[in-house]
């Protein structure tokens, strides 16, 4: 593999698994979600890695990028299905996976494909591949359970303190594509709802993942501290306002992002509701592809 940070790679992915598996297999009804965000981001840093982002806790029909609110008093229901998606970054190097606990029997079968067509993606997926033919894989894997792919959606390329690097690998089959490079890390993360689903998500009302947009002065000098804080803290990564709130009053930073925000230097990601309000299933890993197969760092 040609990729200079490997070891911290290997790292931060080694740590996502060992959190994702421990969300897995834990019982979550009853549970608010800022506890199972707490619980997330905090085996995240005792294991030695930061949250690459909060960790999103997306309820049914929520596809993805809800995180918890401080104090947030949101629980898990039986009858919900609940994707826990969970990012670790070691030295900027980033890891991103996602798990879908469902405790309503009706969807599991959302769960098995989501994670079904995953399979299926790392197994075609290596150097030189399209990415529209790993697309075409996942659809067509969802598709055989009388499914649908969410097709506004797709995975993703990753480099140093960015996420969403700017290669899309989709959900679906798409004209125009690139082929996977050896040495680049990718996320391949399907998503699934009903027959009856639209297979596509809307931007929702609510929005509580934030990220820097730039650095241009505010002209408020307390707004400008304010940034330069987060520039420290989280660089071009994404943020939550329950992060701010242990070392400043939770309400003074809510009015500093909404600032932020108007002055366009902090974006929100808003969260994603599918188009027909519909439940979603999501699993995703972390790969790097090499000329003989994908390496699944979060494996
Ligand atoms: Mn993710
Ligand atoms: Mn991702």
């Amino acid at each position: 593999m040609l990729l200079a940070n490997i070891e911290d790679y290997i790292k931060a992915g080694r740590i996502a698994a060992e959190v994702r598996e421990h969300m897995r297999k834990r019982y979550h009804v009853s549970r608010t979600l800022l506890d199972i965000c707490e619980e997330a981001e905090g085996m995240i840093r005792a294991k030695g890695g930061e949250p690459a982002f909060p960790c999103n806790v997306s309820l049914n029909e929520v596809a993805a990028h809800y995180t918890a609110e401080p104090n947030d008093s949101i629980e898990v229901k039986e009858g919900d299905i609940l994707k826990i998606d969970i990012g670790v970054h070691v030295n900027g190097s980033i890891a991103d996976t996602a798990v879908t606990a469902c405790y309503n029997p009706s969807y599991n079968i959302l769960v098995e494909a989501a994670e079904h067509a995953l399979k299926e993606a790392i197994r075609v997926a290596r150097a030189g591949v399209k990415a529209s033919d790993i697309g075409r894989v996942i659809e067509h894997t969802i598709k055989s359970y009388g499914l649908k792919p969410i097709q506004n959606l797709s995975g993703h390329s990753i480099t140093r303190y960015t996420i969403h690097a700017g290669k899309s690998i989709p959900n679906i089959w798409t004209i125009g594509s690139f082929s996977l490079q050896q040495g680049e890390v990718y996320a391949i993360e399907p998503f699934v709802t009903t027959g009856d689903g639209a297979g596509v998500v809307y931007n929702g009302e609510v929005s509580n993942i934030y990220s820097i947009v730039s650095r241009k002065r505010t002209g408020s000098k307390e707004a400008d501290t304010f940034l330069d804080m987060l520039w420290d803290r989280f660089k071009t990564l994404p943020f939550a306002l329950r992060w701010l709130s242990d070392s400043n009053d939770v309400n003074h930073a809510r009015e500093m992002i909404s600032f932020l925000l108007k002055k366009k230097v902090v974006k929100a990601y808003p969260v994603l509701v599918e188009g027909n309000n519909r439940y979603v299933a999501q699993a995703e890993h972390t790969i790097v592809p090499t000329m003989e197969g994908a390496v699944v760092i979060t494996a």
